[in-house]
């Protein structure tokens, strides 16, 4: 009997089980390799930190998944790829031998050093004991006798905008005033959602003043100190907590041999998610660097991550029947923000969802990515 091919996948994200969905088992030895013995929901983390959502909805085991699947799993840090001889080197000490490696890692948030002091509120909400960490300080924010609480969220993504709208629904279910505690959302660039289309800023906008969020925009962040929060204007904001969702970088994935990367620690793959020089080493969702014909580099999303694990699979199934591999195509499927109590707004598939359905519409697109570990 021919003997299966070993593939090694690193990362048990939106990537990692996907790709592991959408394999066919029997082409394949397969081990998924994850430092945490959990894959995290991160599209609901908002609603964790909200209250809105319970650890069952966010963590799901990744033995049970692999169990499941037909695939070894190993609960270990990939600290190195030694690409000469095949093989990926943890931390506890494992060799795991490959034919075909995937790396599926992700990205953690950023804490620019350009930032003074960050550091010391380097709380990364990707991290489980961070968020654990975060809940903790928001109860004793609760009962400190602190009279005027501030909870400040650096960045107006779409991650600090899902946040802040959220926390600032718990306060009000908690019979908690704005004026008691309020909530600070603070962007660089002059609206919330930089980038996004003029309507879906300005229900954002509405939904934060509405919920009486403090907006600033304009002024980029230069310090964090003793609870204040310096802008480049030369003001400042006082704060009691802080959350800090302003971008993504990689953790540095070593090799062996020379490799280029992105400035975010990206492999840079090629049309078809192979990183750029090794033929068996492919990188799929926010760990890999893609430029699209158009020249735009793809943005760390859920939605890619999983659309470039389909179309990986099939290209691994391609290439152990020795046909040709397809070329990654993203399709932007939209974009939809959780507004919290019930509402979201956004696009699908070009068509516009506000309050109601757009947040039915979001639950379901979650639903369907947890609902592989079933
Ligand atoms: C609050 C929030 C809301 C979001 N909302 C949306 C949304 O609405 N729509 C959307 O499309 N995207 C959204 N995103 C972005 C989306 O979650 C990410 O783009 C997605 O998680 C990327 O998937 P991934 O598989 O590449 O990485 P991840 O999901 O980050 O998975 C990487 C995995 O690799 C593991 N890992 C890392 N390093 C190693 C290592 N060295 N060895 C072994 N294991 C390792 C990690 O533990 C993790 O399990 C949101 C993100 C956040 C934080």
């Amino acid at each position: 009997m021919k003997q299966k091919k070993k593939l090694l996948i690193l990362g048990g994200g939106y990537a990692g089980v996907t790709l592991i969905h959408a394999l066919k088992m029997k082409d394949f030895d397969i081990t998924l390799v994850n430092q945490t013995p959990f894959h995290i929901v991160q599209t609901e983390i908002h609603r964790l930190l909200g209250g809105a959502a319970h650890e069952e909805d966010i963590y799901f085991d990744l033995e049970e998944f692999c169990e499941k699947k037909g695939v070894s799993f190993i609960c270990d840090k990939a600290i190195l790829i030694n690409d000469k001889v095949q093989k990926v080197i943890c931390e506890h000490g494992r060799e795991l031998k490959y034919d075909y490696l995937v790396i599926a890692t992700g990205a953690l948030s950023l804490f620019p050093h350009q930032i003074e002091n960050i550091h010391a509120y380097s709380k990364d909400i990707k991290v489980a004991q961070h968020l654990k960490n975060l809940e903790n300080e928001f109860q004793s924010l609760l009962k400190s006798q602190e009279k005027e609480k501030n909870i400040a969220i650096i960045g107006g993504g779409l991650t600090g905008v899902e946040i802040a709208l959220e926390y600032a629904s718990r306060l009000k279910k908690l019979g908690i005033s704005a004026t008691q505690c309020s909530i600070s959302l603070i962007e660089q660039f002059e609206t919330l959602l930089p980038g996004s289309s003029k309507e879906l800023i300005l229900e954002t906008h509405d939904a934060c003043d509405k919920a009486g969020i403090k907006r600033y925009h304009g002024n980029f962040v230069t310090k964090i100190e003793n609870n204040n929060i310096y802008l480049s204007n030369n003001s400042s904001i006082p704060f009691s907590m802080v959350i800090i969702t302003i971008g993504v970088i990689c953790e540095e994935l070593h090799f062996q041999s020379e490799i280029q990367k992105s400035n975010k620690n990206q492999f840079i793959v090629d049309k078809h998610l192979q990183v750029k020089g090794f033929e068996n080493i492919f990188a799929i969702g926010d760990v890999a660097y893609f430029e699209t014909d158009e020249g735009s580099v793809l943005l760390p999303t859920a939605q890619n991550a999983k659309q470039q694990a389909k179309t990986l699979a099939k290209n691994l199934e391609n290439i152990v029947k020795n046909k040709p591999t397809l070329e990654y195509k993203y399709k932007h499927k939209g974009t939809l923000v959780d507004l919290a109590k019930n509402e979201a707004v956004g696009d699908a598939f070009g068509v516009q969802f506000h309050g109601n359905s757009a947040y039915y519409l979001k639950r379901t697109v979650n639903a369907m990515h947890t609902r592989i570990f079933k």
